[in-house]
């Protein structure tokens, strides 16, 4: 049997159905996780919980991570996390989601995130803090942001011409919060 992997705040089960074990947590009726490991269900107590994943990366606020963007909501961009930059190496850390909330986006004025990011970038940014339900992150800072993006209409990498992205291949434009960092310069 596969072992069920989970994060955070993921959803267990239902309280109908289980009591929550080690490492698990009732939240408006669903039990959830709060660390990251495999799910074990013992259906003899009727109880379901979650056994830690050992020599995991802790995440810690001022970290930076990199993520793709997996999907941009009204309010928020969710990110999934592939490596943290810890002792000035780029670390492989047990694949997670954070979210980047729209106030933590820019320093200046954002209205839709739509328009600032696209499922696929790859984004740079901080962990701003970890909470048992889940990790945000932002990217209100210069280096911080998309690094590399690709063409909404060729899906080409985009390459950054002084503050304007633009697709070699089919001549579209996109714009983004990108990084100082960005890629294709
Ligand atoms: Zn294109």
């Amino acid at each position: 049997m596969v072992k069920k992997r989970v994060i955070p705040g993921d959803f267990l089960s239902t309280e109908e159905e289980f009591e929550p074990g080690q490492n698990a947590f009732i939240e408006e009726g669903s039990i959830r996780s709060d660390s990251i490991g495999t799910v074990v269900e013992n259906t003899e107590h009727r109880t379901i919980s979650v056994e830690k994943t050992k020599n995991v990366i802790p995440i810690k606020k001022g970290d930076i991570v990199f993520g793709e963007v997996g999907l941009v909501r009204d309010s928020s961009v969710i990110l999934y996390l592939s490596t943290v930059e810890a002792d000035h190496t780029k670390k492989v850390l047990s694949v997670t989601r954070a979210s980047l909330p729209i106030r933590m986006v820019s320093r200046d004025y954002v209205k839709h995130l739509k328009e600032l990011f696209k499922i696929g970038d790859l984004v740079k940014a901080k962990i701003a803090f970890v909470a048992p339900y889940g990790i945000d992150v932002r990217t209100d800072e210069p280096e911080l942001g998309v690094i590399r993006a690709f063409c909404a209409k060729c899906r080409k990498p985009l390459q950054l011409f002084g503050s304007q992205l633009k697709c070699l291949g089919c001549g579209d434009t996109g714009g983004r919060k990108f990084s100082t960092e960005y890629s294709l310069k």
